[in-house]
Protein backbone atom coordinates (compact mmCIF):
# COMPACT_ATOMS: atom_id res chain seq x y z
CA UNK A 1 0.00 0.00 0.00
CA UNK A 2 1.23 3.26 -0.71
CA UNK A 3 0.27 6.75 1.41
CA UNK A 4 -2.15 9.00 -0.55
CA UNK A 5 -1.88 12.58 0.53
CA UNK A 6 -4.89 13.62 3.17
CA UNK A 7 -7.66 15.16 2.71
CA UNK A 8 -8.61 18.74 3.93
CA UNK A 9 -11.82 19.25 5.76
CA UNK A 10 -13.92 22.45 6.16
CA UNK A 11 -15.96 22.14 9.25
CA UNK A 12 -18.65 25.22 10.34
CA UNK A 13 -21.31 25.49 12.34
CA UNK A 14 -23.26 28.21 13.92
CA UNK A 15 -21.96 28.40 18.08
CA UNK A 16 -24.49 26.40 20.00
CA UNK A 17 -24.36 23.30 17.22
CA UNK A 18 -21.81 21.07 19.14
CA UNK A 19 -19.49 21.55 16.22
CA UNK A 20 -16.13 21.03 18.70
CA UNK A 21 -18.08 17.92 20.82
CA UNK A 22 -18.39 16.29 17.26
CA UNK A 23 -15.33 17.40 15.76
CA UNK A 24 -13.08 15.71 19.18
CA UNK A 25 -15.47 12.83 18.74
CA UNK A 26 -14.23 11.98 15.60
CA UNK A 27 -10.45 12.67 16.53
CA UNK A 28 -10.58 9.86 19.57
CA UNK A 29 -12.15 7.48 16.52
CA UNK A 30 -10.51 8.09 13.60
CA UNK A 31 -6.60 6.98 14.05
CA UNK A 32 -5.40 9.14 11.09
CA UNK A 33 -7.72 12.24 11.25
CA UNK A 34 -5.93 15.66 12.87
CA UNK A 35 -7.65 18.71 13.88
CA UNK A 36 -5.86 22.23 12.74
CA UNK A 37 -5.15 24.28 15.96
CA UNK A 38 -6.00 28.54 14.90
CA UNK A 39 -4.26 31.22 15.60
CA UNK A 40 -6.31 33.66 17.48
CA UNK A 41 -6.00 37.19 19.05
CA UNK A 42 -9.17 36.53 21.84
CA UNK A 43 -8.08 35.79 25.14
CA UNK A 44 -7.93 32.42 26.81
CA UNK A 45 -10.93 31.14 28.15
CA UNK A 46 -10.86 28.81 31.25
CA UNK A 47 -9.93 26.00 30.83
CA UNK A 48 -8.23 26.24 27.39
CA UNK A 49 -4.38 25.48 27.12
CA UNK A 50 -2.23 27.78 23.96
CA UNK A 51 -0.90 25.26 21.91
CA UNK A 52 -3.89 22.63 22.07
CA UNK A 53 -7.03 24.93 21.72
CA UNK A 54 -5.84 27.48 20.09
CA UNK A 55 -2.21 29.38 19.67
CA UNK A 56 -3.14 32.17 21.33
CA UNK A 57 -1.31 35.23 20.18
CA UNK A 58 -1.28 39.21 20.13
CA UNK A 59 -3.46 41.41 17.37
CA UNK A 60 0.28 42.88 16.50
CA UNK A 61 2.07 39.57 15.98
CA UNK A 62 -1.15 38.07 14.07
CA UNK A 63 -0.81 40.62 11.86
CA UNK A 64 2.72 40.17 11.12
CA UNK A 65 1.84 36.90 10.00
CA UNK A 66 -0.71 38.02 8.06
CA UNK A 67 1.76 40.28 6.33
CA UNK A 68 4.49 37.50 6.00
CA UNK A 69 1.80 35.13 4.38
CA UNK A 70 1.79 32.90 7.36
CA UNK A 71 -1.96 31.95 6.94
CA UNK A 72 -3.70 29.78 4.42
CA UNK A 73 -7.12 32.03 5.58
CA UNK A 74 -7.81 33.77 7.97
CA UNK A 75 -10.73 36.58 9.63
CA UNK A 76 -12.60 38.65 11.80
CA UNK A 77 -14.99 36.79 14.35
CA UNK A 78 -17.01 38.58 16.41
CA UNK A 79 -13.26 41.16 16.74
CA UNK A 80 -11.18 38.71 16.93
CA UNK A 81 -8.90 37.46 14.46
CA UNK A 82 -8.33 33.78 13.33
CA UNK A 83 -6.11 32.05 11.19
CA UNK A 84 -4.98 28.91 9.88
CA UNK A 85 -1.10 28.30 9.50
CA UNK A 86 -0.37 27.44 5.85
CA UNK A 87 2.75 25.20 6.58
CA UNK A 88 1.32 23.16 9.44
CA UNK A 89 -2.09 22.27 7.15
CA UNK A 90 1.14 21.66 4.28
CA UNK A 91 2.96 19.41 6.68
CA UNK A 92 -0.19 17.20 7.61
CA UNK A 93 -1.51 17.01 4.59
CA UNK A 94 1.96 15.39 2.91
CA UNK A 95 2.35 12.84 5.74
CA UNK A 96 -1.16 11.51 4.77
CA UNK A 97 -2.88 12.64 7.63
CA UNK A 98 -6.60 13.46 6.68
CA UNK A 99 -7.27 17.23 8.80
CA UNK A 100 -10.09 19.31 9.74
CA UNK A 101 -10.14 22.89 10.06
CA UNK A 102 -12.62 24.05 12.46
CA UNK A 103 -13.29 27.57 10.78
CA UNK A 104 -16.07 30.01 9.97
CA UNK A 105 -17.98 30.76 6.52
CA UNK A 106 -15.06 33.45 5.88
CA UNK A 107 -12.26 31.45 6.43
CA UNK A 108 -14.40 28.61 4.37
CA UNK A 109 -14.53 30.77 1.16
CA UNK A 110 -10.51 31.50 1.32
CA UNK A 111 -9.73 27.76 1.72
CA UNK A 112 -12.27 26.97 -1.38
CA UNK A 113 -10.46 29.27 -3.72
CA UNK A 114 -7.15 28.64 -2.95
CA UNK A 115 -7.43 24.66 -2.44
CA UNK A 116 -10.93 23.67 -4.71
CA UNK A 117 -9.80 19.87 -3.53
CA UNK A 118 -11.55 20.52 0.24
CA UNK A 119 -14.56 19.20 1.01
CA UNK A 120 -16.85 21.17 3.40
CA UNK A 121 -19.30 20.49 6.05
CA UNK A 122 -21.94 22.49 7.89
CA UNK A 123 -23.34 21.25 11.17
CA UNK A 124 -27.34 22.67 11.45
CA UNK A 125 -28.54 22.46 15.18
CA UNK A 126 -31.76 20.19 14.89
CA UNK A 127 -34.22 23.30 15.80
CA UNK A 128 -34.41 26.88 16.61
CA UNK A 129 -35.78 26.06 19.79
CA UNK A 130 -33.08 23.63 20.80
CA UNK A 131 -30.54 25.75 18.99
CA UNK A 132 -31.71 28.83 21.39
CA UNK A 133 -31.63 26.63 24.60
CA UNK A 134 -28.18 25.92 23.71
CA UNK A 135 -26.94 29.46 23.31
CA UNK A 136 -28.68 29.87 26.32
CA UNK A 137 -25.80 29.02 28.64
CA UNK A 138 -28.13 27.71 31.78
CA UNK A 139 -29.87 31.18 32.14
CA UNK A 140 -26.68 33.13 32.89
CA UNK A 141 -27.10 35.90 30.86
CA UNK A 142 -29.49 38.29 29.74
CA UNK A 143 -31.58 38.80 27.19
CA UNK A 144 -30.16 41.31 24.92
CA UNK A 145 -26.83 38.98 24.76
CA UNK A 146 -28.29 35.66 23.90
CA UNK A 147 -30.68 37.46 21.38
CA UNK A 148 -27.41 38.74 19.91
CA UNK A 149 -25.82 35.26 19.85
CA UNK A 150 -28.62 33.72 18.00
CA UNK A 151 -28.52 36.92 15.44
CA UNK A 152 -24.86 36.00 14.76
CA UNK A 153 -25.98 31.92 14.32
CA UNK A 154 -28.62 33.15 11.94
CA UNK A 155 -25.57 34.96 10.24
CA UNK A 156 -23.70 32.05 10.28
CA UNK A 157 -26.15 29.60 8.88
CA UNK A 158 -27.15 32.02 6.13
CA UNK A 159 -23.84 30.29 4.30
CA UNK A 160 -25.00 26.33 4.68
CA UNK A 161 -25.53 26.70 0.84
CA UNK A 162 -22.13 27.06 0.34
CA UNK A 163 -21.07 23.43 1.77
CA UNK A 164 -20.89 20.04 -0.07
CA UNK A 165 -22.00 18.57 2.88
CA UNK A 166 -24.88 19.22 5.76
CA UNK A 167 -24.79 17.26 9.11
CA UNK A 168 -27.96 17.74 11.30
CA UNK A 169 -26.96 17.62 15.30
CA UNK A 170 -29.90 16.10 16.63
CA UNK A 171 -28.85 12.94 18.07
CA UNK A 172 -25.06 12.88 18.59
CA UNK A 173 -24.54 9.38 17.96
CA UNK A 174 -26.25 9.72 14.73
CA UNK A 175 -24.67 12.89 13.73
CA UNK A 176 -21.36 11.29 14.25
CA UNK A 177 -22.01 8.48 12.24
CA UNK A 178 -23.01 11.22 9.26
CA UNK A 179 -19.42 12.72 10.05
CA UNK A 180 -17.72 9.15 9.86
CA UNK A 181 -19.80 8.51 6.51
CA UNK A 182 -18.42 11.68 4.79
CA UNK A 183 -14.99 10.69 5.70
CA UNK A 184 -15.28 6.93 5.18
CA UNK A 185 -16.50 7.32 1.81
CA UNK A 186 -14.10 10.05 0.55
CA UNK A 187 -11.65 7.43 0.82
CA UNK A 188 -12.90 5.25 -1.23
CA UNK A 189 -13.21 7.34 -4.13
CA UNK A 190 -11.32 6.72 -7.41
CA UNK A 191 -8.48 9.31 -6.76
CA UNK A 192 -7.82 8.14 -3.18
CA UNK A 193 -7.65 4.32 -4.26
CA UNK A 194 -5.72 4.50 -6.97
CA UNK A 195 -2.79 5.93 -5.24
CA UNK A 196 -3.53 3.64 -1.92
CA UNK A 197 -3.89 0.46 -3.72
CA UNK A 198 -1.61 1.13 -6.84
CA UNK A 199 0.42 -1.83 -6.28
CA UNK A 200 -2.72 -4.22 -6.48
CA UNK A 201 -4.43 -2.46 -9.32
CA UNK A 202 -1.32 -3.31 -11.15
CA UNK A 203 -1.08 -6.56 -9.86
CA UNK A 204 -5.16 -6.97 -11.50
CA UNK A 205 -4.44 -5.25 -14.78
CA UNK A 206 -1.22 -6.95 -15.61
CA UNK A 207 -1.27 -9.76 -18.28
P1 LIG B 1 -14.34 30.47 19.47
O1 LIG B 1 -13.62 31.74 19.79
O2 LIG B 1 -15.69 30.41 20.13
O3 LIG B 1 -13.50 29.25 19.73
O4 LIG B 1 -14.63 30.48 17.89
C1 LIG B 1 -15.40 31.49 17.34
C2 LIG B 1 -15.55 31.27 15.85
O5 LIG B 1 -14.29 31.38 15.19
C3 LIG B 1 -16.10 29.89 15.45
O6 LIG B 1 -17.10 30.08 14.46
C4 LIG B 1 -14.90 29.20 14.85
O7 LIG B 1 -15.29 28.28 13.84
C5 LIG B 1 -14.15 30.35 14.25
N1 LIG B 1 -12.73 30.03 14.05
C6 LIG B 1 -11.91 29.35 14.89
N2 LIG B 1 -10.68 29.24 14.35
C7 LIG B 1 -10.73 29.83 13.13
C8 LIG B 1 -9.77 30.04 12.08
O8 LIG B 1 -8.61 29.64 12.15
N3 LIG B 1 -10.21 30.71 11.00
C9 LIG B 1 -11.49 31.18 10.87
N4 LIG B 1 -11.81 31.82 9.73
N5 LIG B 1 -12.41 31.01 11.83
C10 LIG B 1 -12.03 30.34 12.94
Amino acid sequence: MTQAAGTLYIVSAPSGAGKTTLVKALIDQIETLRVSVSHTTRPMRPGEVDGVNYHFTTREQFLRQVGEGDFLEHAEVFGNLYGTSQSAVERTLAEGHDLILEIDWQGAQQVRRALPQARSIFILPPSREALNERLNNRGQDADEVIASRMAQAVAEMSHYVEYDYIVINDDFQTALDDMKSILRSNRMTLAHQQVTHRDLLNALLSD
